[in-house]
């Protein structure tokens, strides 16, 4: 057996040896990638759902000519470091998208960009971000910000430090994948968010699970408590669309309202009046 950390023995098995070749075999990919800059954004749209309006895109990474999601591929790219300069790369395109898309004649529609523990983490992060947005001449409501609970904490004092600083400055924040992860809400009220996202793991079961329906049915009141705008993730369908509004979520995301696409892709589905 072999120690990996204090508590955690792993025993060698060949399925294991598998897994960690498959594992080199994606590292060694990225690390080419990640030099040729083999990466492009796509764009979904999220709605509110009174109005159906769009109100915001969420970025998200694609890489170029390869068949394997960013599920697989960004945790190679945090444990090897890798993910600090792709999110670089990924808040400057964001921010050439956002005036990209203002010069082609859209009104102004804020990316929301997910950002990684690792990156998270780096001191200096949100002088970063609000220095790049500068740089692109954008104002900071141009770009927005989806953190994870399990980012927030992992060093409550820094991500709260952070948080002000963006908050401050005008980047509106997200508290992505809510309830995924093993947090106290005390730290809620702490931080300066804006939203909430409620993750696609409790919205899709919804029309079939009680349990799932009282469990969304209490993050959303939460939410709402809080004063945080509360965006439901995964509506797939009509029936699940119908489950969030009624449940009083304010905003929602979903193959059954539009997929992730393109920029050019983007621009010419809002342009074409899309609803
Ligand atoms: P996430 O932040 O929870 O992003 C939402 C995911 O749900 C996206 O998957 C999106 O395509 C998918 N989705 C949207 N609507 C539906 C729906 O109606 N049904 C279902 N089943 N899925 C839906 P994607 O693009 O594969 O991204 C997966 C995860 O990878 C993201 O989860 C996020 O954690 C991570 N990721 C993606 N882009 C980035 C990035 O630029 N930076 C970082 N750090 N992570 C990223
Ligand atoms: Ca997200
Ligand atoms: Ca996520
Ligand atoms: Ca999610």
């Amino acid at each position: 057996a072999k120690q990996n950390g204090r508590n955690n023995v792993q025993f060698f098995c060949p399925s294991h040896a598998v897994v960690a070749q498959a594992q080199m075999a994606i590292e060694r990919k990225l690390k080419d990638a990640v030099r040729g800059n083999a990466f492009h954004l796509h764009y979904q749209p999220i709605f509110e759902l009174g109005s159906r309006r769009v109100v915001s895109v969420e970025a998200l990474l694609r890489w170029n000519a390869a068949d394997i999601g960013p599920d697989r591929f960004i945790p190679v790219a945090e444990s090897t470091g890798m993910i600090n300069s792709i999110g670089k790369w990924l808040l400057r395109e964001a921010a050439r998208q956002s005036r990209s898309w203002r010069e082609a004649g859209l009104p102004p529609v804020p990316i929301s960009v997910n950002v990684s523990v690792i990156e998270f983490r780096e001191q200096g992060f949100a002088r970063r971000l609000l220095g790049m947005l500068a740089e692109e001449g954008l104002k900071p409501d141009a770009i927005q910000v989806e953190v994870t609970e399990t980012a927030i904490m992992e060093n409550i004092d820094h991500a709260a430090a952070v948080l002000f600083e963006l908050k401050q400055a005008g980047v509106k924040i997200l508290l992505d994948d809510f309830g995924t992860g093993y947090s106290s809400l005390a730290y809620l009220v702490k931080l300066p968010l804006n939203k909430l996202k409620i993750d696609k793991t409790f919205i899709l079961p919804s029309p079939h699970s009680s349990a799932s329906q009282a469990v969304t049915n209490a993050m959303v009141a939460l939410g709402r408590a809080l004063g945080l705008e509360v965006v439901a993730e995964g509506v797939e369908s009509e029936g699940l669309l119908d489950f969030v509004q009624g449940q009083g979520c304010h905003q929602a995301q979903g193959f059954h309202l539009a997929p992730p696409m393109s920029g050019a892709a983007f621009c010419e589905w809002y342009l074409d009046g899309h609803a």
